[in-house]
């Protein structure tokens, strides 16, 4: 891609301006997302239909997965494929048997397409559709695109949990009930499906489940509320089934996640008082946690480099409760139906960026000189030789980081390359 054109467009009702920037851009694609999806859905395989990068890219970002019994796989379209499509579809009916033969365990099988032109051409939901014809009752066959030309890393999930929406059983219109969309660590999941209970919200499911045979139900009586910020199109998705989505912040950080608790609380007309009560003992605990992480985090500069489309919840967070000085934050896109609460929330004057323009980013970085900036992967090395401290930015993804009991933990993420760079110094 090339540069075309910055341009500041402001928000409406006096929210931050975004300054939009197009232009080269260096993230994973959405094959990262395979990752988490195949640690949280334990009956899923995620067969990436790709070239021989596909299959290393996987590997090295899974290399983290050792323990686990991989359930993902890529099929590698060969050069022999191009000659014809036909083969293509013989050779994925071969490696899709191949897999269910050896894995009875498993219960839906994502086809996973990538970027590779040979790949573009084949027909992966036709694929889909043959082979759910040829495993109906044994196993459901989906697709979705990871691909890298449509896909930053966090979207690969919201293609992901957008094919599993038709799959969903239809709910009873009577019964209200509450869904949580996007993946959590089962322990976060266990804890707030806890806090919910005790308030007396529910029934509540989440989205992904644990196993996808067991689907949550979806129809005009379910209410939806996003634990994670880059799932615009299964939120939308699950509107247009009926589903009415609530306005909150993310769970990040105590004052995030007690919104995004009153959100629900408000919808089952749960009273204030008793939101304090419950929640009381969990945001003590936090308290106590993120004291000794504000001291380390208070006044240090922090730019975020557009990547996971977390950047707006976490800054909100960092500035907020840690008390860092926000130099930038840039994101992949601003959904303002999704940010409008945690827009309202950064002070005035941030500079905001939406969409990229990696050189011109990385000069704003080596003028501003910032404490410590969060990027993807490639970006870090070289920063890092330059002097400057950084923090992946694939971690927010990987750690428990949702809720008032992992709040010290998330400023901990980004407290520890300040720590390490001043025990360097010294
Ligand atoms: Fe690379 Fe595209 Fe494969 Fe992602 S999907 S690893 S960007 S070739």
């Amino acid at each position: 891609m090339s540069v075309t054109d910055t341009q500041a467009t402001a928000c409406s009702g006096g929210l931050p301006e975004v300054n939009r920037e197009r232009g080269q851009r260096q993230v994973f694609c959405g094959l990262a997302g395979i990752v988490w999806l195949h640690r949280k859905i334990q009956d899923a395989f995620f067969l990436v239909v790709g070239s021989r990068t596909c299959a290393h890219l996987l590997q090295s970002a899974a290399g983290v997965m050792i323990f686990a019994e991989p359930r993902f796989a890529t099929a590698i379209l060969q050069e022999r494929d191009l000659a014809g499509l036909a083969d293509c579809n013989q050779e994925l009916d071969r490696v899709a048997a191949e897999i269910l033969e050896r894995r009875p365990d498993i219960k839906t099988l994502f086809l996973v397409g990538s970027c590779p032109s040979e790949v573009i051409k084949l027909d992966l939901a036709k694929a889909a559709e043959r082979l759910s014809d040829a495993y109906r009752g044994r196993v459901r066959v989906l697709d979705y695109s990871a691909s890298g030309l449509e896909t930053t890393f966090t979207q690969g999930e919201d293609a992901c949990l957008t094919s599993l929406v038709p799959e969903l059983p239809a709910g009873s219109a009577g019964e209200r009930s509450l869904l949580v969309l996007g993946t959590l660590p089962d322990v976060v999941e266990d804890q707030f499906a806890r806090l919910f209970a005790e308030l007396g919200i529910g029934p509540v499911h989440f989205l992904p489940p644990r196993h996808a045979t067991d689907l949550p139900p979806l129809g005009s009586a379910t209410v939806v509320l996003l634990a994670q910020p880059f799932l615009g199109e299964t939120a939308r998705a699950l509107q247009r089934r009926g589903a009415t989505l609530l306005t909150a912040p993310y769970p990040f950080g105590i004052e995030g996640t007690l919104g995004w608790l009153r959100a629900a609380a408000d919808a089952w007309g749960i009273p204030a008082a008793r939101l304090e009560t419950v929640t009381a003992p969990a945001i003590a605990r936090a308290e106590r946690g993120l004291a000794r992480q504000r001291e380390l985090l208070a006044g240090k500069r922090i730019t975020f480099l557009p990547d996971s489309q977390l950047e707006i919840p976490i800054a909100r967070f960092l500035q907020r409760e840690c008390g860092m000085e926000l130099v930038e934050v840039a994101t992949p896109f601003v959904d303002r139906q999704l940010m409008e609460s945690e827009l309202a929330w950064l002070p005035s004057g941030v500079r905001l960026s939406e969409g990229g323009d990696v050189d011109r980013q990385l000069d704003r970085v080596r003028t501003d000189r910032p404490d410590l900036t969060v990027c993807g992967l490639g970006l870090a090395n070289p920063l890092e030789a330059e002097g400057l401290r950084t923090k992946w930015s694939i971690e927010l993804v990987f750690t428990p980081v949702h809720g008032f009991d992992q709040a010290a933990d998330l400023a901990e993420l980004f407290a520890r390359p300040l720590v390490r760079g001043a025990l360097l110094r010294v």
